[in-house]
Formats: C-alpha cells, structure tokens, sequence
C-alpha cells in the first residue's frame, strides 16, 4: 500500500527535521493498543534508531512533593538557556491502575511548556507497569531521532518504577527531603543504591540548615556501598529548585559522570546491557501474555486451580500439564 508507505516515510523524515508535531504522532501510535499503529509506530522506530544515539538521559525520582516538576523546570531553563533541547517524559505507576496519576499534570511547569527547545509528554496509560515503560522507552528513540539531546525521565517512588526508569536511563537522580526521617533508616536501600546522585531539595530559608546536615548524613550512608561499576562515586548535593540554588553545581556534576563514564566506556556498555534487558524482558512478557491469553489455557487453568483446592494435583504437576498444553 502506497500512501500507508509514503505516510511512515514522511514521519520518519518530519521526525528527523525535528517536527514536534510529528514526533507527539508517533508517540501517540508507540503509545496505541492497535496493532496497525504498533506495526507503524515499529518501522519509524526502527528508522529513526541511527539518529538515536547522540543524547543523555536523566532518570528523576522522589516522593510525591519533594519538587520534581518544580526541578525540572528549573533545570530544564537551565538547560534550553544553553541552547540544549529537552525532553521530560514520565513514568507513572499510578497510570498502570487506574486512570488518576501520581505525578499529575505537567502544565506544572509553566515556564518549560512554553520553551520551544522543551518537549514535555505526560506518561502513557498501560495495563501494567511494564507495558507504561516500554512505551516511554520508545519514546526516548524518538525524541532523540527528533534531536532532542537531553532527555528527562520522571517517575515516582514504589520501587518497581525506578528500577524500570534506572533501566532506561544513563544518569539516575534522586530528589530528597532534609528531615524526612528516612535519611539513615526506613532508607528505601534499592532506591539509594541505584542513585547517582542525591540531591536534597528545598535547600532555602529554615531549612538550608537540615539539609546541610542532611548531606553530611547521606554521603556516610552512600560511603557504605562500594564503588560502582561506573567508578563514580554518588553525589550528595543541596539545591533549592524553587530559587534556582545549586543548579548550575548539579548539571556541572552531571557533566563530569558523563565526561567519566564516556572515557571509560561504561556508557556504551551499560546502554548494550539495557537493551539486552529489555530484549529479555519484552520476550519474558510476550511468553506470559501468549500463554494466559490462550482459550485452551484460560479453561485449562481453572480446571487446575480446582484440581487444587480438591487436592487432587499438586502445583508443579498442574503446571507442568499446562505447559506442555
Ligand atoms: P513533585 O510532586 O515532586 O513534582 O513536587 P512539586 O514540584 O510539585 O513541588 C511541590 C511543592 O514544593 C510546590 O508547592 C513547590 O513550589 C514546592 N517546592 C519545590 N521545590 C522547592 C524548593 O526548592 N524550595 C521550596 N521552599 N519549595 C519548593
């Protein structure tokens, strides 16, 4: 089919001159459920991967009100003011399950939304947490084919969000609270072992005091964990997003992991390992989904879930017969 061919062809061209249109068309195609989009939505990914390799990629996380959006777009003018392009898009848990969202409406950043060298798409829906992931995946490819050299990756804290952020990205930031009782116990352990950099945020007026002592608190804890893989050591900074304190210090400290791990080529090693990840888990997920959503199954296992409660199998067996169904 001509214009169906013609029509992915000019995508792939519109998204590669750096057509915001376009590029919030083709995410809204990686983001369908159809599966004439997702075929479509596949072949413009494929296209535009070569244009996809030149950009960096933050992860963002923190509890809900430690100032993400608030960050961002400070540190996303920061960015544009250098003439850089930014692209804020978003993992919301909450999206998986229902359609209210943790992380909210990003017309929040008020100043970024207006900034033409600013891209800001609010997380995809999905049926699972994964699936919300995958598509946010894709649209890093496409953002960066779009020219996008800096992309943002928010997302919020129930554990398995982060490790699917820290799985997509090449830098992964951790936004805190001074005084927030968590510093030293309670510490989401993962979460800390996973940041690259702390940064407590909210550094102003009665509370610069705490997050100094904060500071001091999070690098001994940090100082515990050996050295990572990266050879970086995790950063403790202080920051106030709201009064634009300490951004310049963060996006400089930034720029040195990146000098560093570009050097010793832990960047390209640890992009390989991702999309192997994620090569294993899509072929982990689409074995489950084949599985469950198979008719002969879906009776098959309801037969042995009551074979269970008469006792009349055993786990494995009733697995075991599934699986050779
Ligand atoms: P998010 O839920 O993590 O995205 O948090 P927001 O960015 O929406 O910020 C939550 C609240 O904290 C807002 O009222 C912000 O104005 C405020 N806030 C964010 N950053 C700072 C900061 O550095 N200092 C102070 N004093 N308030 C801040």
């Amino acid at each position: 089919n001509r214009t169906k061919r013609n029509s992915t062809e000019e995508f792939i061209a519109k998204i590669i001159a750096g057509n915001i249109t376009f590029l919030s068309k083709a995410i809204t195609l990686v983001e369908s459920t159809n599966s004439k989009h997702q075929e479509k939505a596949n072949k413009i990914l494929e296209a535009c991967l070569p244009f996809a390799n030149k950009s960096i990629r933050i992860g963002i996380t923190g509890v809900p009100g430690v100032g993400k959006s608030t960050f961002i777009e400070a540190f996303g003018k920061h960015l544009t003011a250098q003439g850089k392009k930014v692209a804020v898009l978003a993992v919301d848990p909450s999206s998986s399950v229902n359609k209210g969202s943790i992380l909210g409406d990003k017309t929040r950043m008020e100043q970024l939304v207006t900034d033409k060298n600013a891209f800001i798409r609010p997380s995809p829906s999905g049926t699972s947490l994964g699936g919300v992931a995958q598509k946010t995946r894709e649209s890093i490819i496409l953002c960066e084919a779009a020219g996008f050299d800096t992309i943002l990756i928010e997302t919020v804290g129930v554990g398995q969000s982060e490790t699917l952020v820290h799985s997509m990205v090449d830098f992964f930031l951790l936004l805190k609270l001074a005084g927030a009782g968590d510093e030293l116990q309670g510490i989401k352990r993962g979460i800390i072992e996973m940041a690259d950099a702390i940064v407590i945020n909210k550094a102003d007026g009665e509370n610069e005091k705490n997050a100094k002592i904060a500071k001091v608190e999070f690098n001994r804890a940090l100082h515990l964990y050996p050295l990572k893989e990266s050879n970086w050591q995790p950063k403790v900074l202080t920051a106030s997003a709201l009064h634009h304190f300490n951004i310049d210090k963060i996006d400089a400290m930034i720029n040195r992991y990146f000098n560093l791990t570009k050097e010793n080529n832990y960047f390209n090693q640890k992009r390989n390992e991702q999309n192997k990840f994620w090569l294993l888990s899509t072929i982990e997920q689409q074995l489950k989904d084949n599985f469950y959503q198979n008719p002969k199954i879906k009776i098959a296992l309801q037969e042995e879930i009551l074979n269970l409660k008469n006792k009349k199998t055993t786990p494995f067996n009733a697995a075991k017969r599934l699986l050779n169904l």
